[in-house]
């Protein structure tokens, strides 16, 4: 998930209500309890944690984190899965198409047969590779850690973790199936790791994914849809001086095509296109034989990718068919939008209830960022994707997580669940909202 930097600061909006209402079917404040005293653990778990380059290419590092969260969840007293990624394919500068391997995924299934059925997903890369110079923590204050991956997401894997000890100890425990499933490849586009995300999905009722939510608490509710392409153009190189006129320039064919696409933004309502990068050419006294143009493409609407994907081709074709030239497009949309349906807006009015039951202000906004939320979306289940920490500056050297959210949202997790579980809460993946249409 990306954002913006803001300063460091954890300005929590929080209302009057508390726990403890009289005509409540069951005592949720005793089942919390167990989470009073465990902000300590936490953190040393979470310094422990950021402490492991997690970098998405860095696979040794995703051996050492996925060991240290297997330990972690094996707490939960069910056997944990290694599940292997499908190698990513990737556009090389020379225009090749090689296979890049990712880590491997962590599964755990528990109680699949219960009533109410939840997945909970989560990832353990970070943006931060072996190298980057932001490898060491540093407390800002009492409250604030800034450390790599303290907010996105290993905060958030923590807040699940903690939340479903604190259900496994409740009497509700029953009635609650689940499977958590944490991928080592979000921060890269999930494509290693999306049908398994996909299938997950198939088995739950809901999801919940622990993104971080922003500092203040506010959630990310509708997402746009995201996708990745690499355009490959070929002409033919040749003399820049003596013959110029049998060369064909594919960076200026490169550099058409970018013009052309980002021209496109604007085209339907909020549709974005970012044109990254052009790789190719070389000498100044040589016509380029190869251009790659690189960008990426946000939609607001499911129907507004087939329409850019119609623009694209044209603008391909128009070039491919040139003679002399090739072209062709690879990549596509890996992150489908997230539109407010009504399922999810009900899941959030659940989530919005526990909150007010531990004086929590629960707020949501459309974002134009993306995550595994949109694909565990389209699979066709509501899902919240940002009941992590409270946190901010992700994607940076800046980023800062607060702790005092670690035990903060475990609560809320853990209650919007058990409330769910004693039919205290809709379970807002069985509720027939037909008749409201
Ligand atoms: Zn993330």
């Amino acid at each position: 998930m990306r954002g913006a930097w803001t300063k460091p600061s954890c300005p929590l909006k929080r209302v009057g209500l508390v726990l403890g209402r009289m005509n409540e079917s069951h005592d949720f404040a005793a089942d919390l309890a167990y989470l009073n005293d465990q902000r300590a653990p936490m953190t040393d778990r979470l310094r422990a944690w950021c402490a492991i380059n997690s970098g998405s290419g860095n696979l040794a590092g995703l051996t050492l984190m996925h060991g240290a969260l297997r330990e972690a969840f094996g707490e939960l007293g069910e056997v944990v899965e290694t599940l292997p990624a499908t190698p990513h394919k990737i556009v090389t500068s020379e225009g090749e198409l090689v296979e890049q391997p990712v880590g491997d995924m962590l599964r755990l299934v528990k109680r699949p047969q219960a009533p109410v059925r939840v997945l909970f997903s989560g990832h353990m890369d970070t943006v931060f590779a072996a190298d980057h110079p932001f490898q060491n923590e540093k407390f800002l204050d009492n409250d604030t850690l800034n450390a790599p991956g303290a907010a996105d997401m290993k905060g958030g894997l923590l807040v699940m973790l903690y939340a479903l000890k604190t259900i496994e100890q409740s009497s509700l425990a029953e009635r609650i199936g689940y499977e958590v499933l944490i991928n080592a490849d979000e921060e890269i586009g999930s494509h290693g790791s999306a049908a398994q995300l996909t299938a997950a999905a198939s088995h739950a009722q809901f999801a919940c994914v622990y993104e971080p939510a922003l500092a203040d608490g506010t959630l990310a509710g509708a997402r746009k849809g995201s996708g990745n392409f690499a355009a490959v153009f070929d002409g033919k190189s040749a003399h820049a001086g003596r013959e110029h006129h049998l060369g064909r320039n594919a960076i200026v064919a490169a550099a058409e095509f970018a013009a052309g696409i980002s021209a496109l933004t604007g085209g339907r309502d909020q549709l974005t296109v970012n044109v990254a990068r052009i790789d190719g050419g070389g000498p100044n006294n040589v016509v380029p034989d190869l251009g790659i143009v690189r960008f990426n493409v946000r939609v607001e609407q499911p129907e507004d990718t087939d329409w850019f994907l119609g623009k694209v081709q044209t603008l391909i074709s128009s070039i491919d068919e040139r003679e002399g030239f090739a072209a062709k497009l690879t990549g596509g949309f890996t992150r489908p939008p997230k539109p407010m349906t009504p399922k999810l807006l009900a899941f959030f009015n659940a989530l919005k209830t526990a909150g007010a039951d531990l004086g929590l202000e629960i707020d949501w906004k459309p974002t134009g960022g993306c995550c595994d939320g949109n694909n565990i979306a389209a699979a066709g289940i509501p899902v919240i994707d940002t009941l992590g920490v409270r946190g901010a500056n992700i994607h940076s050297a800046d980023e800062y997580a607060c702790l005092d959210s670690l035990v903060e949202r475990a609560k809320l997790s853990a209650l919007l669940l058990l409330k769910i579980a004693a039919g205290d809460l809709p379970n807002p993946g069985a509720l027939d909202l037909t008749e409201t249409f």
